[in-house]
């Protein structure tokens, strides 16, 4: 029996509430299944860490996940510790000292799940975005001279290398290909980024070529965001820098309903290293510490998780108790309008695993 080394690293806010809710869900799962078990270790890094030792993580602590099977995350964020220190400190430190450089969002409308959207029925909206997670306007580069000083100056430096482009664009023409409608949108801002996104657009066009049976098509950025509005169904695997993905998948999770239920995956497509799976909401003071938070992006990450894992039977279960739960109203979390609480929704898809399991024993 294959035993997968899992890493979970709840972080701050809800993230403490709804990653051990995600380990309880894998705990079903392995209970229920002479196929595969779990070794957890969990991480207490994040703002509390930071509060005692100055940093978010231990400056060897890359070295403490490197050789996990994979990683679930939480959230890192805190009102009391600026952002730039607890997204640099640790979310950013993984997925960039463990080169997961591809960051993929899925999304759909659930069962159960009134998205805003009027004119848009459920199957309209099922998309996949792919962001470039370790370089463009996130690499760090950039400065500031004479602070608070009147002449003061700053600059934050988007830098895409070649090589960065070319491999998140083969990343993502190959998940277009894997898709039933083989269909990706290459976002852009080129008409007024004139050289980053101008061989950004050069490279999409030669990848192209090594995927002849995937259509694709150019969007600015920002006539994107009007596109995902009104004709949602004209899209289907997106690729964008890692600022526009960052802008666009927020805007994706609102349009499915709630930021609660939205997953994530940061990928490391050679799997030198274990890829981070994680819920795309923040650490959500205002809930934190009253069992409210909504576990099932968490839920959803966790299906991701094992889909890389190679366990699709075990993903599809976590996916369909996801989908069973979310079409029943009486446990929706109150960012659904509902007031159901973490505690019985992880009840409900752990029963939910367990069952499916049992009947096809
Ligand atoms: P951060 O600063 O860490 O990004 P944030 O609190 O500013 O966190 P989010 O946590 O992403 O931002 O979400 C904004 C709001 O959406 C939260 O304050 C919360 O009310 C709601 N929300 C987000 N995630 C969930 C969830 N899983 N369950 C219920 N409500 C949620």
């Amino acid at each position: 029996m294959k035993t997968y080394r899992i890493a979970t690293i709840p972080g701050d806010g809800i993230g403490k509430e709804v990653v051990p809710a995600g380990r309880q869900v894998l705990e079903a799962l392995a209970r229920s299944t002479q196929n595969f078990a779990f070794d957890f270790e969990n991480f207490d890094w994040g703002a509390d860490y930071y509060r005692q030792h100055g940093v978010m993580m231990p400056d060897d602590g890359l070295d403490a996940i490197r050789d996990k099977d994979a990683i679930l995350f939480g959230s890192a964020g805190d009102p009391d510790v600026p952002d730039h220190i607890t997204l640099w400190g640790l979310r950013l430190k993984i997925c960039q000292g463990l080169d997961q450089y591809a960051n993929v969002r899925p999304t759909r409308i659930l069962p159960g799940i009134d998205g805003p959207l009027k004119r848009c029925e459920r199957e309209d909206l099922n998309w996949v975005i792919v962001r470039e997670n370790s370089e463009g306007e996130y690499s760090g580069v950039g400065g500031r001279v004479h602070q608070g000083h009147p002449i003061e100056a700053a600059t934050d430096v988007s830098i895409l290398t070649r090589a960065g482009v070319e491999r998140i664009m083969r990343f993502a023409f190959k998940l277009a290909q894997s898709r039933p409608r083989k269909l990706l949108t290459v976002i852009t801002k080129s008409n007024a980024q004139r050289h980053a996104m101008v061989m950004w657009d050069e490279v999409a066009l030669e990848i192209s070529k090594e995927f002849p049976d995937v259509k694709w098509d150019k969007e600015l950025v920002d006539a994107a965001t009007a596109r995902m509005v009104n004709r949602p169904a004209t899209l289907d695997t997106i690729v964008a820098t890692n600022l526009h993905a960052d802008i666009l998948s927020d805007l994706a999770a609102a349009l499915a309903g709630s930021l609660g239920i939205a997953p994530t995956g940061n990928i490391d497509p050679e799997r030198r290293y274990p890829s981070m799976f994680e819920p795309i909401h923040g650490s959500a003071f205002d809930i934190m510490g009253k069992g409210l938070a909504n576990p099932i992006g968490t839920f959803w990450s966790v299906a991701m998780l094992l889909e890389h894992l190679g366990e699709f039977e075990a993903a599809k279960r976590v996916m369909a108790a996801v989908e069973a739960v979310t079409a029943d109203p009486s446990l929706h979390t109150g960012d659904l309008g509902g007031k159901a609480t973490t505690a019985q929704v992880t009840a409900a898809v752990c029963a939910f695993v367990e069952r499916v399991e049992a009947a096809a024993a």
